[in-house]
């Protein structure tokens, strides 16, 4: 049974697990992401068991899908430094661990970026990493991001991903989590033709693994390899790639989060708009919901507007 689309934002995780699914029921969310660790490193800290209980206990009231963590961007995999690659096999391991106390949700990672080392050496360490740190018969699917290909970025290809599921022992433990902007900035044009990039990565991958969107506008052109996000609407990707996403039958019972530049308002604002698109409502509906409403005039100005008329 569906509740119509599973969709939220990244939020902050600095009050506790059941403070961010409070704040996702109130923004409209039906999940949301949040990063397992501080994202510039250290260590995160163990959750409270009555929190977590107190998160799944809301989470079933309000009917959300599967949460999608993420791993700290500091970690890379498949760094030059051995020291790095160590840090992250354990990290990674710990955060499969933390994660495995909300059972049945998943964990994104960046695959990393393989410096200069070459996208081979890259996914060979990438694939080891995962042997060491997946656990048989964890209850936590581990998720590859698509990546935008900056820099020395592996996974900027379907096929680069496939190349490290194929390699990974458990891959029952594998998913992949498409980013729209990623992909656009990769060079594959969802914005035009999602169907013909949902079919390359059922080719190349399998939709069999396609278990979470990030959903994003972009800065940048088609095939840009930039990485900047953009506002749902205000980017290259445009609203209606995002009416076609939200509807299509392949995409629009996957847990979507939104990874925009924007506060909570902005968020929910972007999630009232997709809703509505996904509920076959026109695209002049959505813009309207996007539409930021004008800033009140600081007090000091309004009393100076008001003295001039
Ligand atoms: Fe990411
Ligand atoms: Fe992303
Ligand atoms: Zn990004």
């Amino acid at each position: 049974m569906t509740n119509g689309l599973t969709i939220g934002c990244h939020l902050s995780t600095s009050k506790g697990y059941e403070a961010m699914g409070k704040t996702a029921v109130e923004i409209g969310a039906t999940t949301f992401a949040f990063f397992t660790r501080n994202p510039r490193g250290g260590k995160g800290k163990a959750p409270d068991e009555a929190d977590v209980q107190a998160l799944l206990r809301l989470m079933e009231e309000h009917h959300f899908g599967k949460l999608v963590a993420h791993a700290p961007y500091t970690m890379n995999m498949c760094s030059a430094k051995p020291d790095v690659v160590a840090y992250t096999r354990e990290a990674f391991a710990s955060d499969i661990e933390r994660m495995e106390q909300l059972p049945g949700n998943y964990l994104n990672f960046h695959p990393g970026s393989h410096l200069k080392q070459g996208a081979d050496e890259g996914i060979r360490l990438i694939v080891e990493g995962l042997n060491q740190d997946l656990i048989p018969g964890q209850k936590t699917i581990v998720l590859l991001e698509t990546m935008a290909g900056k820099g020395t970025e592996v996974g900027r290809s379907f096929e680069e991903l496939e190349r490290i599921i194929e390699g990974v022992e458990h891959d029952e433990l594998l998913g992949v989590c498409l980013d729209t902007c990623h992909v656009n900035d990769a060079g594959y044009d969802i914005a035009h033709d999602l169907d013909g990039v949902l079919d390359e990565f059922d080719r190349v991958i399998g939709l069999d693994r396609l278990c979470a969107l990030h959903v994003n506008d972009s800065k940048n052109p088609l095939g840009a390899h930039k990485d900047r996000h953009e506002k749902i609407g205000q980017g290259t990707l445009g609203l209606a790639a995002f009416q076609a996403i939200v509807t299509n039958p392949r995409t629009k019972d996957l847990p979507m989060i939104l990874e925009t530049p924007n506060e909570l308002p902005g968020y929910s604002r972007e999630i009232a708009a997709l809703r509505a698109l996904s509920e076959g409502r026109s695209l002049a509906e959505a813009e309207e919901l996007l539409e930021e409403p004008e800033e009140p005039e600081p007090a000091e100005q309004k009393k100076a507007a008001e003295s001039k008329e």
